[in-house]
């Protein structure tokens, strides 16, 4: 199921399930960043999908709340981790 998670790869990514879009471009207008572009491909429903251009999405989420398709979309977005990074050894 699509959905904003948590992630620790860079500050965000999306990724976009081609056959779930109905290329409607709802993500693509508000995309802060504007990293999203409708795909010159079609789908297997005979839509063109929204796509990543693959940078410098920063995980805001605002896509999938967009989106009409609930299995779309999924956001990933960095978490700061409260670890000590490494620890000396005693
Ligand atoms: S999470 Fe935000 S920055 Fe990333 S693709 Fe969606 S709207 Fe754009
Ligand atoms: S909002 Fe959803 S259905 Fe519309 S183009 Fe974007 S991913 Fe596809």
């Amino acid at each position: 199921m699509a959905q904003v998670r948590k992630d620790s790869r860079g500050r965000g990514m999306v990724v976009i399930d081609a056959e779930e879009c109905k290329g409607c471009g709802l993500c693509v207008e508000v995309c802060p960043p504007a990293v999203l572009k409708i795909s010159e491909a079609l789908n297997r429903m005979g839509y063109h999908p929204a796509e990543y251009i693959g940078v410098a999405c920063t995980g805001c989420g605002v896509c999938f709340y967009v989106c009409p398709e609930p299995a779309a979309i999924t956001v990933y977005k960095r978490v700061e981790s409260k670890m000590p990074v490494a620890e000396a050894a005693a």
